[in-house]
């Protein structure tokens, strides 16, 4: 695979970056995944807006335009023949003495490389998906895509261990989102999503299927709802930029509705599958 570093593109093999780099010493960096279909990007936009606020947030500079980024993206996508699969960014205050003050003159570090995937046929999303709830106990600013990924991480393998495919977080009761993805709801036809705040990350994927859901006149709730109310749903889905809408049929081992992919999860996929196809860059 050819990948690219601070302005070079490189086989993998090659590519390096200093272990003082403060993404590697100190999580001090962000990151994005968008997704490729038809050799396209999807939402590159919302991506790249959304990269620029995670580096505002944490008075970082931005390593390049966006247009230059777009460029980037569409070099290493073409050169590593992605018909689908992803693209990862990812941007770190630079390399520096430690220290936990920011460091004054650090560069930032820009990496991207490409994973090919089958996403679209996924197998998960004609039988739903199992989720397990965890406390939420990561930091307050989930707002920001940082790569502070551990905790995603065990929950995951929490998720695992229970025989389950993904964990749902919690937070004084209410669930916040998935370990990477955005949750929801449906109860007699109204989709429930948490509302945006610190509390969680502004899924792009979400943004994307709340438009579309709102096009097609279905009805939308923005504001928390607790597990009992997940579990007493009739259906549950996630959305993330890697699993699109991704149903969810059982939550801590009870099922939801009737425990199958139900029909907004679907009409949802579908829409979002086929309009973001349409706009792709
Ligand atoms: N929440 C969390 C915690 C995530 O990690 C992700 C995906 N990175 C999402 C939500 C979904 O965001 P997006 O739709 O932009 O992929």
């Amino acid at each position: 695979r050819t990948v690219y570093v601070n302005g070079e593109y490189l086989p993998e093999t090659e590519a390096k970056v200093s272990i003082f780099d403060r993404g590697f010493l100190m999580a001090d960096g962000v990151y994005e995944v968008t997704t490729v279909l038809d050799g396209k990007l999807i939402d590159f936009d919302g991506h790249a807006t959304r990269l620029a606020r995670s580096l505002s947030e944490l008075e970082m500079k931005e390593p390049v335009t966006k247009e230059e980024l777009l460029s980037i993206h569409r070099k290493l996508v073409e050169e590593n023949g992605v018909d689908e699969g992803l693209v990862y960014l990812q941007v770190t205050r630079g390399a520096a003495d430690r220290d936990f003050a920011y460091p004054k003159d650090a560069e930032p570090t820009l990496v991207l490389f490409t994973q090919k995937k089958n996403a679209v046929n996924s197998p998960a999303a004609k039988t739903g998906i199992s989720v397990i709830s965890i406390p939420d106990i990561r930091w307050g600013r989930r707002d920001i895509k940082t790569v502070q990924l551990l905790y995603p991480s065990m929950g995951k393998m929490a998720a695992k261990a229970a025989g389950a495919d993904d964990a749902w977080m919690v937070e004084d009761g209410f669930v916040t989102e998935g370990t990477s993805n955005n949750a929801y709801i449906v109860k007699d036809g109204v989709i429930i999503t948490r509302n945006l705040s610190t509390h969680i990350l502004h899924g792009i994927t979400r943004a994307a299927v709340l438009r579309f859901a709102e096009v097609a006149q279905m009805k939308i709730e923005e504001r928390p709802f607790t597990i009992e109310e997940a579990q007493n749903a009739d259906e549950a889905f996630i959305t993330s930029a890697t699993s699109f809408v991704q149903p969810v049929v059982k939550i801590d081992d009870k099922a939801v509705g009737t425990g199958t992919v139900g029909p907004v999860a679907s009409r949802l996929r579908e829409i979002y599958l086929e309009e973001s196809r349409k706009a792709a860059i």
